[in-house]
């Protein structure tokens, strides 16, 4: 794990000043992390019936795809506002200044599918949070959301209280 720690490239006040940024361009390029990302998030969820993997834009889209290929499961794309172009539904989600809006195809998970939600980073877990609250609106069973990073410092997690979150580096 510090190897694949080694990999990321920490950008001190990016995109303002006191926010350390984790840059994942710098593992996700090594084709070694590239693979270990994908390999422990696959080898976590096999042989549990997912059926959908929901990745966050933009980032939930780089590693997603991958794992829901390796599982056998489609891939649903959580957009930001005004991209998705059929039926949907939407969700506000409050930022630390404003407020947001996430949508998702009304078509995309079927009553009772299993959903793993996918994204980078978890920060505040308000994302995370919004995102679960579309899959339930949709009947889905959210069997798990799943992060390369998670700042524990901000307790998202407490926003998915009775959910199983999962990270595979921690800061
Ligand atoms: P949150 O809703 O607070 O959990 O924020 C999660 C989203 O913001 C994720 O999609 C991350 O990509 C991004 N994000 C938040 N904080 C950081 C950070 N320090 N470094 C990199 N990405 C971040």
């Amino acid at each position: 794990m510090e190897e694949l720690k080694k990999k990321i490239r920490e950008v001190p006040d990016f995109p303002k000043p006191g926010i350390l940024f984790y840059d994942l361009t710098t593992l996700l390029k090594d084709k070694d992390g590239l693979r270990s990302v994908i390999d422990i998030l696959t080898e976590k969820y096999k042989g549990l019936g997912i059926e959908k993997v929901v990745g966050i834009e933009s980032r939930g889209f780089i590693v997603g795809p991958g794992v829901a290929y390796n599982l056998g499961a489609g891939f649903v794309p959580v957009r930001k506002k005004g991209k998705l172009p059929a039926e949907k539904i939407t969700v506000t989600y409050d930022l630390e200044y404003g407020q947001d809006v996430l949508e998702m195809h009304k078509d995309a998970i079927e009553p009772g599918q299993r959903v793993l939600i996918v994204d980078d980073l978890i920060a505040t877990g308000g994302t995370a949070a919004a995102t679960v609250r579309m899959v339930r609106q949709l009947n889905g069973e959210v069997t798990g959301l799943a992060f390369i990073v998670e700042l524990e410092f901000l307790n998202g997690r407490e926003k998915l209280d009775g959910y199983e979150v999962f990270s595979i580096l921690r800061y």
